[in-house]
């Protein structure tokens, strides 16, 4: 199968040093029910741009190079390409942070991706293509995610998601084609049972 992974809370950890980075700055602690929604500015109570400007921040600081692991990512990833499936990676990243994105994915996923592509989310009017679109286009059958509004997305496109469990999930529908998963290692076994029935 042809697998679409996400970069942040699914590989990247990005929550955890920008909550650390946005509390020691400016004394605002991140509301981690709020980050992970389609309106995530709101985890601090401020508007989209300002939100966006401690992002870019962030980010200028050097902070991408740097994110940790999300654990389990290196083994599970290591997995899927080794059962035989085409990973491609589809970010919501800003376009102008992919080479760094591109430095820390060879460093800590060398030569596993044939793709890297970018929806441009973050900036303030966004890219032309959702992820759902993108993912169908590149032919993928399934998309790994933590945000549900790219989840929507994607099974609006015909393609399946593993939607990484985090706070927002007890307002979430269900969907017979977005399973949720706790971890990598669920997200190997799902991919299995997956590939099996199809
Ligand atoms: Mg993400």
């Amino acid at each position: 199968m042809k697998i679409a992974i996400d970069i942040d809370e699914v590989l990247a950890d990005f929550a955890n040093p920008f909550d650390k980075y946005i509390q020691k700055k400016y004394g605002l602690k991140m509301d981690r029910d709020k980050w992970n929604t389609e309106e995530w500015w709101l985890a601090w109570g401020g508007s989209k741009t300002t939100a966006v400007g401690k992002i870019y921040e962030f980010v200028s600081s050097g902070a991408l190079e740097k994110l940790p692991l999300i654990k389990g990512a290196k083994d599970g990833v290591r997995e899927l390409k080794e059962q035989g499936h085409e990973l491609v990676i589809i970010t919501g990243r800003a376009a102008d942070w992919m080479d760094t994105t591109k430095i820390w994915l060879d460093k800590n996923f060398p030569k596993y991706f044939s793709q890297i592509e970018s929806t441009d989310f973050h900036v303030a009017k966004g890219g032309h293509k959702t992820k759902g679109i993108i993912a169908r286009e590149l032919g993928c059958d399934i998309l790994i995610d933590d945000f549900p509004h790219y989840a929507e997305e994607a099974i609006a496109n015909g393609v399946k998601v593993l939607l990484f469990d985090t706070g927002f999930n007890h307002i979430y529908h269900e969907h017979d084609d977005i399973h949720r998963v706790k971890d990598w290692k669920e997200v190997v076994e799902k991919i299995k049972l997956i590939t099996h029935n199809s």
